[in-house]
């Protein structure tokens, strides 16, 4: 039985227990989350679980895993840890090159995050290796991997499910600057275009539906349409993509499967707010997993800032989940050191959402350190910081020769002199 279905009998279960306590929020109120569908717990079946949705602090997704171009286990795992420890919640193995089980294999055996995966990366990349063309993939191919994919250990995947005949027929009337920009999405249109069938996953989302439900593995729909430059965003193929969500979410959950949806993309900041507000509309309040937002395209080598900007007012409106970009964003596989960036980006963003959401411990957090900063302890406040490892370094470098001062403004320090006053006048 799925995580959705024992909400659905009333059963509480031991990973919504630890959910519930590790984000402080009553239990009945979880549960009901739970069975309305607004939370998804990614249910770890190596030792740990995770609550994605309504009242839960906002997570933090890390893409990883090999490319053509660079494909190294040591240098993912490299990646992998700088990942673990700037504090990401999830992991995504995206591997498109090396051997695809093993690399995941090394993700699920190294990392105790939960793991997700595109499992038509591999469909796709081992039929072209196998059988000389995507073209040639069949349809069972994605199946094979999905089944494959679950009986790991891998706790959600992206499935690119709303893009369908439909969609594509209404490509001839409306024009776009970059028609796909999503790797899954070009691979199922590139086949759609050949075979002249329809998406297996959309034609068959029933057999999808009873596998994610045999393993409980959360189904996050994969948007092939989100908007890959500014001028493409909310166009209407993005919204029809987002109509043909909102009918699978009912479809899977009907069948006792949990499932989230993913958004975009590139979008103007004055789009951001309405991007959420439909997702939840439409989709009945499934939980959001954003790759983004960027709100703007010009901001190469800063792509993580400009991620932060988009995704803390996405999380703000209600987004659930952020996917990082990081400083390499349209530019390179990132380093670990681009990876490491990235998420602290998109964790301040989370965090920034998660106050304006008035989440309680968010408050906390930023009401201690702001008594330290008041005292200026700076060893408590920079331990408090959600990347101590650089305002540490920051601090030692630049360290001021008298106490209770930094080196900003010396002796004019503002706290101090009107700390002083007051003491005088007391
Ligand atoms: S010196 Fe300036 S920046 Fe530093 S703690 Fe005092 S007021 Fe803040």
């Amino acid at each position: 039985m799925t995580q959705y279905e024992k909400a659905k009998k009333g059963l509480v279960t031991p990973e919504v227990e630890k959910v519930a306590g590790e984000e402080e929020i009553p239990l009945d109120t979880l549960k009901g989350y739970t069975l309305s569908g607004e939370v998804v717990i990614l249910n770890n079946r190596r030792g740990d679980s995770l609550g994605i949705g309504k009242g839960l602090r906002v997570k933090v997704n890390a893409n990883l895993g090999t490319s053509p171009e660079i494909c190294d286990l040591e240098w993912e795992k490299k990646r992998l840890i700088a990942a673990v420890e700037a504090g990401a919640d999830t992991i995504m193995d995206l591997s498109t090159a090396g051997d695809l089980d093993k690399t995941r294999k090394m993700f699920l055996e190294n990392c105790s995050l939960p793991l997700g995966t595109v499992p038509v990366y591999q469909a796709a990349v081992e039929s072209i290796q196998e059988e000389g063309s995507l073209a040639k993939m069949k349809p069972g191919k994605i199946f094979e991997v999905i089944e494959k994919h679950a009986r790991d250990g891998v706790d959600f995947i992206t499935v690119h499910c709303g893009i369908n005949r439909k969609i594509l027929e209404m490509f001839k009337n409306n024009k776009r600057l970059m028609y796909v920009v999503s790797r899954g999405g070009a691979f199922h249109v590139t086949w759609m275009v050949a075979t002249g069938k329809e998406n297996p996953l959309y034609e068959n989302f029933d057999d999808l539906l009873d596998i994610a439900r045999q393993y409980d593995i959360v189904l996050s729909l994969g948007d092939a349409l989100r908007p890959g430059a500014l001028r493409d965003s909310t166009d209407v193929l993005q919204i029809q993509e987002l109509l043909t969500h909102g009918e699978l979410v009912e479809r899977a959950r009907e069948k006792g499967v949990q499932v989230m949806v993913e958004g975009p993309g590139h979008v103007p900041l004055s789009h951001v707010e309405a991007n959420v507000t439909m997702e939840k509309r439409i989709c009945k309040g499934a939980p959001f997993y954003v790759l983004g937002p960027l709100v703007t395209d010009a901001a190469l080598g800063y792509d993580h800032i400009a991620c932060a900007i988009g995704g803390a007012l996405a999380c703000w409106k209600g987004a659930d989940f952020l996917c990082y970009v990081t400083p390499g964003e349209h530019i390179r596989l990132p380093t670990p050191e681009d990876v490491k960036e990235g998420v602290i980006a998109a964790r301040i963003a989370a965090h920034a959402g998660d106050l304006a959401r008035g989440m309680k411990k968010a408050w906390a957090l930023d009401n201690e350190i702001s008594d330290k900063r008041n005292k200026r302890e700076w060893e408590s406040e920079i331990a408090l910081s959600l990347c101590p490892e650089k305002a540490r370094a920051m601090w030692e470098e630049s360290r001021p020769l008298r106490p209770g001062i930094c080196s900003m403004c010396g002796e004019y320090c503002s706290l101090k002199l009107v700390e002083d006053w007051l003491k005088n006048e007391s």
